[in-house]
């Protein structure tokens, strides 16, 4: 695990306002070849970040007052800079460690982050930061404006921002973690990546948006989690032995199933099935995941549609997943469910049947508990 020191702090800190943690993603990238707009893009260091977003700084580089100045401090601390799909686990523990260890320095909290994982680093630090009574926003662009004049960047970075600085901005207060994109500011972990290239790259299917900006910025607080008393608790340890499965037909006629859930290293698994939570109803399907739950492993449902929720008692082809131990994941996202299952697993204190009964709970506003909820049996030899 990289730890905390290899995040570098901006020597301009003063410790007030809000800070960035800075991650990069396309936000903060570049065409390789200056000269060639269409070579790769490769991420910039937090220094060459700040030194072209001139919005940060009250004054300019000739010293003379900033006009288009974002109107209050902004600190920085600079993670490795990379592309998203190379962040996991650690990266996640020591962007939850910076939080923690400035938690009462800062108003809020961004986090520069590439799209493509955004919703897997939200939903972990919805997770890992228990307590979370400020705000959290993550974002990143589809198009820098380090090297387009046309871009999404600046808008999503400095709208983050106010909502991080609601001590400035006047904004109420949004005391959990978010995703700040295009015009909305969505719960991280109810959000998914829905487009790899339009600026309304997020949706929240399954839950209202937090906020809308417009000309102004309009917080629905009706929908916000309450702010928690007590204060910030971390979970830094993280289960990496997990996996997720998506059903597709002739599933059962493979053996990749029964391989990857007899896998010993196997901890949890998140079970992508159809629509409303079936399955196909043959052994060679459903007799790998009883015994997969029988040894200790811990298996959610969740839907592969893009909304909406598993009923797992609906259908005779969904009850089984029931009858088998598996627990209903209601209308959480797949990645919210991969992530939180991550988490749990890596609770020392908590034991696979622990971890089930947090499963069947909303713990960090992830899922909507339904009226008629799915009872996840207890598996046979434990007690739920
Ligand atoms: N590949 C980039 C990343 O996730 C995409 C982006 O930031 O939009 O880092």
């Amino acid at each position: 695990m990289t730890d905390v020191s290899s995040c570098r702090s901006d020597p301009g800190n003063r410790g007030s306002g809000v800070l960035v943690v800075y991650t990069g993603g396309t936000i903060g990238s570049v065409p390789r070849d200056p000269g060639d707009p269409r070579s790769p893009l490769v991420v910039v260091d937090w220094v060459e970040f700040r030194r072209r977003t001139s919005s940060l700084s009250e004054r300019l580089i000739d010293g003379s007052i900033n006009t288009r100045f974002i109107g209050f401090n902004v600190d920085a601390c600079e993670l490795k800079p990379v592309d998203s799909c190379n962040i996991g686990p650690d990266y996640w523990v020591d962007v939850a460690r910076v939080i923690a260890e400035n938690y009462d320095r800062y108003e809020g909290f961004v986090v520069l982050h590439g799209t493509d994982t955004m919703v897997y680093t939200a939903s972990a630090l919805s997770f890992m930061l228990e307590g979370l009574a400020k705000p959290v926003v993550l974002t990143g662009a589809q198009l820098s404006h380090l090297g387009n004049v046309r871009n999404d960047a600046l808008q999503n970075l400095l709208t983050a921002l106010m909502i991080a600085n609601p001590a400035r901005s006047g904004l109420p207060v949004v005391p959990e973690v978010s995703i700040f994109f295009h015009n909305a500011l969505l719960r991280g972990n109810r959000s998914r990546k829905v487009t790899s290239s339009g600026f309304e790259a997020f949706k929240s299917p399954n839950y209202p948006r937090l906020a809308a900006a417009g000309e102004s910025i309009v917080v629905d607080r009706r929908v916000l989690r309450p702010v928690p008393a007590g204060g910030l608790r971390l979970h830094s340890h993280i289960e990496p032995n997990v996996a997720s499965v998506i059903f597709f037909p002739g599933i059962q006629e493979a053996s990749i199933l029964e391989d990857v859930l007899s896998d010993p290293r196997l901890k949890g698994v998140v079970l992508m099935t159809y629509g409303a939570g079936t399955v196909p109803s043959d052994p060679r399907v459903l007799a790998p995941i009883a015994a997969a739950v029988q040894r200790g492993v811990v298996a959610i449902a969740v839907s592969q549609c893009g909304g909406g929720r598993v009923e797992l008692e609906r259908y005779e082809a969904s009850v089984r997943l029931l009858e088998a131990g598996v627990v209903s994941g209601n209308d959480i996202t797949p990645e919210a469910a991969l992530v939180k299952l991550m988490v749990l697993l890596g609770d020392p204190a908590l034991d696979p049947v622990g971890v089930r009964r947090l499963l069947n709970q909303d713990i960090a506003g992830e899922q909507t508990i339904a009226d008629r909820a799915d009872r996840s049996p207890s598996v046979p030899g434990q007690t739920a």
